[in-house]
């Protein structure tokens, strides 16, 4: 009995303290990839706790742990500790490319979008349409369009008339925001280690809402056999608006609230 008492205790103290473990690394933006003038030329620095990370006494981790004990969020960006954090709170651990994918899309909300471009600001805070309503369908069939048809002139052809405004608050936060973030991580990661359609493809499908976010892909990618478009986007238009253009649709060009964000902390407690 002792023996295995023993045992354990060597056994799962290991297994314990590796649950406490923060991994910790940084981003800075590819201008190869996203040449569109960065002002902030900054850094971002990835947390990544656990869901039981005990406290810690480095002001990163100890902000992080305390905020996310506190909160449903899964995904602070922002300031803190005098660095620019992005830190995220997974039930599992990412795998070595999963991190930095998931680094280089949120870096990107947190260096381009929000504290160097403009920012469509009535966009920013939009929700999710609940699951299952009309809105919800009609947004997720466009998405799938997109990539089922390999084609967003056809996709918004299809779609422009079901797309009324409502839906298009949701439309537009994904497009505005999450595609050219989607974009920036999916040439990232295919830049730096070759990989391949098949590899995004599962990276995305585990951090979810794959039709939403991998169209944008498909879409960047068409946009960039034309002329340059990302001083657009930084600008605070929608990738959406601008291949709509290209697609010499008759799609309304929305006037937009823009604003800069002047400094984000990144563990407000709300
Ligand atoms: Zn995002």
């Amino acid at each position: 009995m002792r023996h295995t008492l023993l045992f354990l205790i060597v056994v799962i103290w290991p297994i314990a303290s590796q649950s406490q473990v923060l991994a910790k690394s940084s981003h800075t933006i590819d201008r190869t990839i996203w040449p569109a003038s960065v002002e902030r030329v900054g850094q971002a620095t990835l947390l990544l706790t656990l869901n039981d990370a005990a406290q810690h006494s480095d002001c990163l981790l100890k902000e992080a742990t305390t905020f996310f004990q506190k909160t449903e969020h899964a995904i602070a960006l922002g300031e803190s500790c005098g660095l620019m954090v992005v830190a995220g709170k997974f039930e599992t651990t990412l795998s070595e490319l999963e991190r930095e994918f998931f680094l280089a899309h949120e870096s990107f909300h947190l260096l381009v979008q929000m504290t160097s471009g403009t920012l469509a600001v009535e966009y920013f805070f939009v929700q999710r349409p609940e699951q299952g309503s009309a809105d919800y369908e009609i947004a997720g069939k466009f998405f799938l369009d997109i990539l089922s048809y390999r084609d967003i002139c056809k996709a918004i052809e299809l779609n422009r008339s079901a797309l009324t405004l409502s839906v298009m608050k949701y439309v537009s936060n994904i497009t505005i925001f999450e595609w050219p973030a989607e974009y920036y991580a999916y040439k990232y990661i295919n830049t730096r280690h070759a990989t391949s359609p098949e590899d995004y493809a599962s990276i995305r499908r585990r951090f979810g809402e794959f039709a939403e976010y991998s169209s944008g892909v498909l879409v960047g990618e068409w946009l960039d056999e034309g002329a340059p478009w990302k001083d657009q986007v930084y600008a605070g238009e929608s990738m959406l608006d601008i291949a709509a253009a290209r697609c010499n649709t008759n799609w309304p060009m929305e006037k937009r609230l823009l604003g800069k964000v002047v400094s984000m902390r990144a563990f407000s407690s709300r």
